[in-house]
């Protein structure tokens, strides 16, 4: 499972910056695509071939000050779900009481936590030792985050101590396929996934993980076993007071990770929140196919559907191509299509295509449209073939295809989704530069 790493600190200490560095490195599909949210709160991150998710809790306050020296409620609940906690400080200010009391905070929760010494880039490495060694939380590590000094060093340490599981394996282990219900909370996942229970033979009875692991509900759906991830269902018995902590940012990306196809589940009487396009992002991102269930449809009439459907491709144009499904998870209207259109979405991420076939519509969609001049020169798009699938991956040879433009690249994406009958699952354009 891809490790997950939390950072805390008072505000001002650089936590943001640590953020986007570890996380620059994110896909290019994704922040080539208008629209995309990025997540202010969560990252994917890679560390050579290693993939990780990095957790800001300073995005989840906006900052406080009524908070100095505490950490938030949403924040300790990240910091509990992590893998690792790495606590940021600033040099440059010195040790301050209120990394005092934080650092004690997450003493007690006995997770592994790394000390960062940030904005160190002119300071003596030994006294910034020294100065913050009594936190009592090990070595101090110094770092800066806007130069990138000791980042990845500091990374490397704490990735060290999580198994680097081969995603394949995990595969092979459970040939079913496995769908994740996710969605703000009161989107209606419960609901749907007791119907689903409801009216289907359950085989075995769910497993259920740790507090931050979703709940692995296997079923038979249209007469095929398959696996839903339920994000849903533990937070039911957790402790929870006000309607954000509910949500389990950790525990949706996790079931995203795991799962092939997304359901997300929006709530009919709310229209598309942010957390919804932040979700539908991180879904893109990983490469998922995606179903967008547009739940609690009793509630609408035609013109109040109609606007809906409007609005959700307005909110997530990136996502373009997810089929959008009404249900209702109350009175099981749309339920059975929901189900055929993830079951076609899944078949859709695992299609594999021949090269000669692809090749010959490669010539087809380049006909209808060549691609744009480059400093005078015009790229030339040879042949194609498939590299990889779940998403399904197409590898473009020729020569100055480097060059190609993103909007020409989506052009292609779309053009060979359209062309292959895909559904519901985004297409990935790799292009090799050749003789
Ligand atoms: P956050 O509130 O903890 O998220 O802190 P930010 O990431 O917003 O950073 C606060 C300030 O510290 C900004 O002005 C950053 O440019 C600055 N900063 C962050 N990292 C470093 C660093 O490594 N060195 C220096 N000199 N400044 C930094
Ligand atoms: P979760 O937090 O996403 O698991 O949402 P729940 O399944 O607990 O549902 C939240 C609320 O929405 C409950 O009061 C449900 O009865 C209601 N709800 C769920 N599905 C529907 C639906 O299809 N139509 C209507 N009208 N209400 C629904």
């Amino acid at each position: 499972m891809t490790p997950v790493i939390a950072l805390l600190g008072r505000p001002n200490v650089g936590k943001s910056t640590l953020f986007n560095r570890l996380t620059r490195s994110r896909d290019a599909l994704v922040a080539d695509f208008p629209g995309v949210t990025r997540d202010r709160l969560v990252g994917a991150g890679r560390l050579g071939e290693r993939p990780f998710w990095v957790v800001d809790t300073g995005g989840m306050l906006g900052e406080d000050p009524e908070l100095s020296g505490k950490v938030s409620a949403q924040a300790l609940m990240a910091a509990q779900e992590a893998d690792a906690v790495i606590l940021v400080v600033d040099g440059r200010g010195g040790l301050t009481a209120d990394d005092r009391s934080i650092a004690n905070t997450l003493r007690g929760l006995g997770q592994p936590v790394w000390l960062a010494v940030n904005k160190a880039e002119h300071l003596d490495t030994e006294l910034v030792r020294a100065d913050f060694f009594e936190l009592g939380l090990g070595d101090p590590w110094p770092i800066s985050s806007s130069h990138g000094h000791g980042v990845a060093d500091l990374l490397e340490t704490v990735l060290a101590g999580f198994p680097d599981d081969e995603p394949a394996a995990a595969e092979e282990a459970d040939p079913r396929p496995v769908f994740a219900v996710v969605g703000r909370p009161n989107a209606g996942k419960s609901t749907l996934i007791n119907r689903l229970l409801g009216e289907q033979r359950l085989i075995e009875s769910p497993l259920p993980g740790t507090t931050r692991d979703c709940v692995r509900v296997p079923v038979v759906l249209d007469g095929r076993e398959c696996v839903l991830l339920d994000t849903a269902g533990l937070r039911r018995k957790a402790q929870v007071h006000e309607a954000i902590e509910k949500f389990s940012v950790i525990k949706t990306l996790q079931a995203i990770d795991q799962a092939q196809v997304v359901i997300l589940m929006l709530d009919g009487e709310l229209g598309v929140g942010e957390q919804d396009a932040h979700i539908a992002g991180q879904a893109l991102q990983r490469g998922r196919g995606l179903v967008l269930a547009v739940n609690k449809s009793d509630t609408l009439d035609d013109a109040a559907r109609k606007a809906l459907r409007m609005e959700v491709r307005r909110r997530l144009p990136f996502v373009e191509f997810a089929p959008i499904e009404f249900i209702s998870a109350k009175n099981g209207r749309g339920v059975k299509a929901l189900t055929k259109a993830a079951f076609a979405v899944q078949h859709s991420a695992l299609a594999r295509t021949p090269t000669s076939e692809l090749t010959r519509l490669l010539e087809t969609i380049v006909a209808a449209n060549p691609p744009p001049m480059a400093a005078g020169r015009r790229a030339k798009l040879r042949y194609a073939h498939q590299g990889g699938h779940a998403p399904p991956t197409i590898v473009i040879h020729g020569t100055q295809v480097d060059k190609l433009p993103p909007n020409y690249l989506r052009y292609l994406e779309n053009s060979f989704r359209e062309a292959l009958g895909l559904v519901g699952t985004p297409v990935r354009i790799v292009t090799k530069q050749g003789e």
